[in-house]
């Protein structure tokens, strides 16, 4: 679903990923973890278009996303991100954020873009919360409003970046649960994250970033088992 090859991508003389290769088969749940300032979120962004890279190619489904000629709408459609911020329009009704990009990007009628975000927010058990505000919502109900809008566009992968560093922590198992649910159902998903009980429990392979380079990229149950790369170790001896 996912094929990422010598990826190389730098600020100026600062080299922020440095020859990553890694591939996400459909259906796979794939963890990301590693330092602050490791390049987790310009991997992920790199995989939607939203950084653009120098050197080797990102294939997502078929789509090229280094390719000029590649559309980058069709593509971010097809891809669902969600952020540690959420990042909802703060100005419309949390339906209406469901709505805007079925109707304007896959020419949903008004009808069917309703019925798919009632659909979702039940899914997500905020189908009462439709008419208010994101500023109205506690930050576990943005955030998973923010889950609701990307399944929206039917995507076939959904990126995750830190979906609940930003959040009071009786808020995160709410998120984490609809992640869960997500994975159970099949979605494809990369998930940066420090949350290691999320990530035993439900990813099928952990990949661990240092300094833009991957250092381990191994199936979870084998990760979780231990002998660690010294960077592994030191990483994981201060978050758990
Ligand atoms: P992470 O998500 O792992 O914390 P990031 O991908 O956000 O790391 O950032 C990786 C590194 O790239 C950091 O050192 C950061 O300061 C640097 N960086 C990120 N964006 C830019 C930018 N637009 N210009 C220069 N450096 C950047
Ligand atoms: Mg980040």
């Amino acid at each position: 679903m996912i094929e990422i090859n010598g990826v190389t991508k730098s600020y100026g003389d600062f080299d922020v990923l440095k020859n990553c290769t890694t591939k996400v088969d459909r259906g796979e749940i794939v963890v990301v973890c590693g330092p602050s300032g490791s390049g987790k979120s310009t991997l992920i962004k790199c995989i939607n278009g939203l950084e653009p890279f120098e050197k080797g190619s990102i294939r997502v489904h078929g789509i090229e996303v280094g390719d000029p000629k590649t559309d980058l709408t069709e593509l971010r459609a097809q891809v669902g991100m969600v952020f540690q911020n959420f990042e909802l329009f703060p100005h419309l009704t949390v339906i209406e954020n469901i709505k805007l990009a079925q109707k304007i990007v896959l020419g949903r009628s008004e009808g069917a873009a309703n019925t798919k975000a009632m659909q979702l927010l039940d899914r997500v058990g905020l189908v009462d919360q439709a008419k208010k505000f994101p500023g109205q919502l506690s930050g576990g109900q943005q955030q998973r409003v923010a889950i609701a809008r990307a399944l929206a566009m039917d995507p076939v992968a959904m990126l995750f970046d830190e979906p609940t560093s930003a959040l009071d922590p009786e808020m995160i198992s709410e998120v984490l649960d609809v992640m869960t649910d997500l994975a159970k159902d099949g979605m494809t998903m990369i998930v940066v994250t420090h949350e290691m009980g999320f990530a035993r429990r439900v990813s099928t392979r952990v990949v661990f970033i240092d300094q833009g380079e991957i250092v381990e990229d191994r199936p979870s149950e084998d990760f979780f088992s231990g002998n660690h790369n010294p960077r592994t170790a030191a990483f994981l001896s201060k978050i758990l």
